[in-house]
């Protein structure tokens, strides 16, 4: 006996439209409450949550709404003097994920002059391996993830020339599986967000060369499910976000036509708090700005037009990176 597709059912009465205003709000109020529960729990989420918040109010043309000065100010405090890395907050060790996001942030708000750049060129150079790989901060363990947050950085602020490029794309080609995807290091298994790092660091590479371009496609296909909603990969329940890193795949491949964007369409408005406004990861769960922003951002890439258009390597507006003359490789026939 085969076993059941594991899906969500869409209620009848699930939202069909954006529900622009309340996410406005949504997504000015999240976190303004120091007291809140919530966001002492997140605490060591706090630039990375920041960069998610600020790109969807950008992607909804909110961010005259945003307090520039203070967030440029306190990302220039979380950078360590030191190791020039930036951490998730004031004190905290600084990370190579929240650096990207300080980057982003200030690549958004043209003020990366604010932080000291030859620190964070620094930083990013002494976690690459002698494999190639990166690491995530001084600690931490290899992961595809953060070969796309070093480059991604780095070019970013220009500077791809500083690290050891054919050794970072040695080890990227390495984490290749037969169907095509991507995993973690070598030998693990293919997982739709990995997939877009890798890809998302071929595409900044200019070396999507490498890629099994029509299988790795199928198998991205096969993530959506009956419900219209894309998992991570096979056996899982959809989640909004995978709307981001599968949709974002399929456009560095050249291949966005091949899923069903009505039906995906129809999935992620249902992801939508009709009373409270942001995107859940699955309905009825309890929206967040991170399921928020990549709802918005695959919204974006399926072509809905109040949405600003999103860069799909950078998952960053695209009239920043058109602005920063920054070109990253996309496969088109
Ligand atoms: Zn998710």
């Amino acid at each position: 006996m085969a076993t059941p597709i594991k899906d969500v059912i869409l209620k009848e009465n699930a939202p069909t439209t954006i529900l622009f205003d309340k996410h406005v709000e949504f997504l000015r109020e999240y976190g303004k409450n120091e007291d809140n529960f919530e966001f002492g729990m997140t605490d060591y989420l706090r630039i990375s949550g920041m960069y998610w918040g600020l790109t969807a109010l950008e992607l909804l043309n909110q961010t005259h709404s945003t307090p520039q000065d203070e967030i440029v100010t306190y990302i220039k405090n979380c950078q360590d003097p030191e190791s020039g890395g930036i951490g998730a907050c004031l004190g905290h060790d600084p990370h190579l994920l929240h650096t990207l996001s300080a980057v982003q942030i200030l690549a958004m708000y043209d003020k990366l002059d604010a932080i000291d750049v030859e620190g964070v060129i620094r930083y990013v150079v002494a976690l690459q391996q002698p494999d190639g790989s990166f690491t995530g901060d001084k600690w931490g363990e290899v992961d595809t993830r953060f070969s796309l947050c070093a480059v991604a950085t780095l070019s970013l602020l220009k500077r791809l020339d500083a690290i050891n490029a054919e050794g970072a794309v040695r080890f990227v080609e390495s984490c290749m599986n037969f169907d095509g995807g991507f995993g973690s290091r070598p030998l693990s298994e293919s997982h739709a967000g990995l997939v877009y790092c890798c890809l998302g660091f071929l595409s900044i590479m200019n070396r999507l060369d490498i890629v099994k371009r029509d299988v790795l496609a199928w198998w991205l296909c096969e993530r959506q499910l009956p419900s219209g909603g894309l998992n991570g990969r096979p056996e899982k329940l959809p989640d909004v976000c995978y709307s981001w890193w599968v949709l974002s795949s399929l456009t560095l491949l050249g291949r966005l036509h091949w899923i069903s964007a009505e039906q995906l369409k129809r999935f992620i408005l249902a992801c939508q708090d009709t009373e409270t406004g942001g995107f859940a990861d699955r309905p009825g769960d309890v929206p967040d700005p991170y399921h928020s922003l990549f709802a918005l951002a695959a919204l974006s890439l399926l072509g809905q037009h109040e949405i600003k258009t999103i860069n799909p390597t950078y998952c960053m507006p695209q009239h920043v990176i058109d602005r920063m003359q920054l070109s990253p490789q996309i496969l088109r026939d």
